[in-house]
C-alpha cells in the first residue's frame, strides 16, 4: 500500500459496521497537528447557512458524532453555531470548533484585534483553530496579532486557508507560531496531490473545502465515482469522503440534510484499494470552483 493511502486510524480503533453516534465517536479518525493538538478528521461545514440553518444542521451532527465544526466571520452564523454545541450539552472540550479571520476585517491592527474579539465573544471565549480566510495585503500583521491571541491562551491553534505553497512560506517566514493547516479547495476534480506535497512538507496539514465539489460540477454523478460506490453498496459521496481520509486530509462537507449528514459521517466501515484510489486520482482536471 502506497504510503499517501494510508489510512491514520488510531491504534485501537474498530472499522464496525455500526452507525450510532456512540460508536462513530469511537471510530473517528484523528490528526495530530505541529502543535501536538488533535483533530477529528471528519467535520461539518457551514458555508451558506444561516443562523437558523447552521443552528440546525450543526445540531444534528452533533446527535450523529461530529465534533469538528468549521464556521467563518465571512458567514456571519458563529452565534448559532456555538449555541447548537452549548445546547447539546456535551462537554466544549469534545468539540474542535474553526473559525476564520474574514480579510475585510483586516484594514487596520484595531479591526483585526475587534474581529478577533467579536469571535472569540461569539464562540464562548476560547477557539480551537483560527485561519487566515485568504491571503491579503495586511496578513502579516494579522498573522503577529493571531500569535498574540494563542501566547495569551485563546486561541488553540492558528492556521491558513487558500495560501499557495508561496503565501504559505511567505507567513512561514515571519512566523513565531507556525500554521497548523491550510484550509483549500480539494476534491476528485481538483486533487491537488503536488500542491498538497508541497503543503506537507512544512508540516502544515490539509483540510479540503468544497469537498462534495459543492454540489456542482457533477461532480457526485461521476460515472467512476458511482461504479466505486455501487460495489461498495456506498454513494458517491461517502467514496469521496473516505477517499479524503485515506489521503490523510481532513474534510469538511456541508449539509442541511439530516440524511446526508448521517451519510456523511458512516464512511468508517469500509475501505477504497489503492487501485480505487487510483482511479479517483485519474479524475483530477485541475479544475478549480473559485479563483481564490
Ligand atoms: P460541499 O463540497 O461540502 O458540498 C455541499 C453540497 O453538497 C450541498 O449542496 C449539499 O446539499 C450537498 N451534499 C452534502 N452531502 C451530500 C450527500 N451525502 N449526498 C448528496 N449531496 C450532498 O460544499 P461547501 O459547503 O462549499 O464546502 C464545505 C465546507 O467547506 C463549507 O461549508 C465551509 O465550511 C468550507 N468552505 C471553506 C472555504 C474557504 O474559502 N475556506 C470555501 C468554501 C467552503
Amino acid at each position: 500500500m502506497k504510503l499517501r493511502h494510508f489510512f491514520p486510524l488510531l491504534a485501537g480503533i474498530s472499522l464496525g459496521a455500526s452507525v450510532s453516534a456512540a460508536s462513530i465517536e469511537n471510530q473517528m479518525p484523528y490528526l495530530t497537528l505541529s502543535d501536538g493538538s488533535r483533530i477529528p478528521q471528519l467535520g461539518c461545514g457551514v458555508w451558506e447557512l444561516n443562523g437558523q440553518e447552521a443552528y440546525k444542521s450543526v445540531t444534528e451532527s452533533i446527535k450523529l458524532g461530529y465534533r469538528l465544526i468549521d464556521t467563518a466571520q465571512y458567514y456571519r452564523n458563529e452565534l448559532e453555531t456555538y449555541q447548537a454545541v452549548l445546547d447539546s450539552g456535551i462537554p466544549r472540550e469534545e468539540f474542535y470548533i474553526t473559525t476564520k479571520l474574514n480579510p475585510s476585517n483586516g484594514s487596520s491592527e484595531k479591526n483585526i484585534r475587534d474581529s478577533l474579539d467579536r469571535s472569540l465573544k461569539n464562540l464562548g471565549g476560547k477557539i480551537d483553530l483560527v485561519l487566515i480566510h485568504w491571503p491579503f495585503s495586511n496578513d502579516e500583521m494579522a498573522w503577529k496579532i493571531m500569535e498574540e491571541y494563542v501566547q495569551a491562551g485563546k486561541f488553540r491553534s492558528i492556521g491558513l486557508s487558500n495560501y499557495s505553497p508561496d503565501a504559505l512560506r511567505r507567513i512561514l517566514k515571519i512566523a513565531k507560531v507556525k500554521p497548523v493547516l491550510n484550509q483549500v479547495e480539494l476534491h476528485p476534480y481538483n486533487s491537488k496531490y503536488p500542491t498538497v506535497a508541497e503543503y506537507e512538507k512544512e508540516g502544515v496539514k490539509v483540510e479540503a473545502w468544497s469537498p462534495l465539489g459543492a454540489g456542482r460540477q457533477g461532480l457526485l454523478r461521476d460515472p467512476v465515482i458511482a461504479d466505486i460506490a455501487k460495489a461498495h453498496g456506498k454513494s458517491s459521496a461517502q467514496v469521496i469522503l473516505r477517499w479524503d481520509l485515506q489521503r490523510g486530509i481532513i474534510t469538511i462537507p456541508r449539509s442541511k440534510n439530516p440524511a446526508h449528514i448521517k451519510e456523511n459521517i458512516s464512511i468508517m466501515d469500509f475501505q477504497l484499494s489503492d487501485e480505487e484510489m487510483k482511479q479517483i486520482d485519474a479524475l483530477n482536471r485541475d479544475d478549480a470552483l473559485w479563483d481564490i
